[in-house]
């Protein structure tokens, strides 16, 4: 698969010139080791400065996603892999879920509930994510952040997850049981509608996506401008749709590539 991606300097500069943003993942494509780097951030700014609307999308907690769109320089961001999202206007915070209706939220926190009493006995050594306090539509257990939990261990959650209905994503810290249709490129085009009514062929057309893991996969899948930073290569085998181009430098450093490419583009 991996001879299937192509150099950044492929990207054609029209594309590129026509871009009204750049949604992308968090984790491992803007950090390294779990700090945001330096060079993404201030690639962050730059390229809000020249006028793109930025959208973190990312498996991460709702609550996260408050702090990212109050804190960074961004349009919004997506939690969850979509559940949800979270956008500033002026001084104020507004949020939304993928599903709207209160009803089916609560059927799908009984599901969650299930998986996690079945995992409490089946697979009892493993762990929730440090990050669960933050979270409301999904259930995170720690996969490859501060455990390092065997590829064979996580297909057996996997298994379980979607024995009781459940989606079930891993991205290169986290391994999901999301109890909804949502994902991260559903919840990017939900949000970008919600906050500035961009249509769903616009998302798709005037964005680009940019990831690492299997968490983002639906997203490589359903832009056509996605790019993986470098070290997408490490996860290529567990990828349904690989990213069209890759970086040359990996995590917050590739994004910073990237940055420097939209920006010489334009
Ligand atoms: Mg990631």
């Amino acid at each position: 698969m991996s001879d299937r991606l192509r150099p950044l300097d492929a990207l054609s500069g029209d594309a590129l010139r026509g871009l009204e943003g750049v949604v992308f993942d968090v984790d491992d494509t803007l950090t390294r080791g779990g700090l945001l780097e330096p060079e993404a951030f201030v690639a962050m700014h730059s390229l809000a400065n020249a006028g793109l609307r930025l959208w973190a999308v990312t498996g991460r907690p709702l609550g996260w996603a408050q702090v990212f769109a109050a804190q960074w320089p961004v349009r919004g961001a997506v939690g969850e892999n979509g559940a949800g999202w979270w956008w500033r206007e002026g001084e104020a915070l507004h949020r939304g879920y993928f599903e709207g209706d209160e009803a089916t939220r609560e059927t799908q926190r009984r599901a969650l509930e299930r998986v996690l009493h079945r995992v409490r006995n089946e697979l009892p050594g493993m762990k929730l994510a440090s990050d669960r306090a933050g979270r409301s539509h999904d259930l995170a257990y720690d996969v490859g952040e501060a455990e390092h939990v065997p590829r064979a261990e996580v297909d057996r959650l996997v298994a379980l997850i979607e024995s009781e209905g459940c989606h079930a994503l891993v991205s290169s810290v986290h391994c999901h049981a999301v109890p909804g249709d949502w994902d991260k490129a559903q919840g990017a085009e939900r949000a970008l509608g919600a906050r500035d009514g961009v249509s769903p062929a616009n998302v798709r057309e005037r964005y680009l996506f940019v990831g690492d893991s299997p968490n983002d996969a639906a997203a490589f899948a359903h832009f056509p401008l996605s790019v993986g930073v470098a070290n997408v290569r490490a996860h290529l085998g567990r990828l349904p749709t690989a990213p069209a181009y890759v970086t040359e430098a990996d995590r917050g450093r590739g994004f910073a590539e990237l940055a420097e490419r939209i920006l010489e583009a334009r």
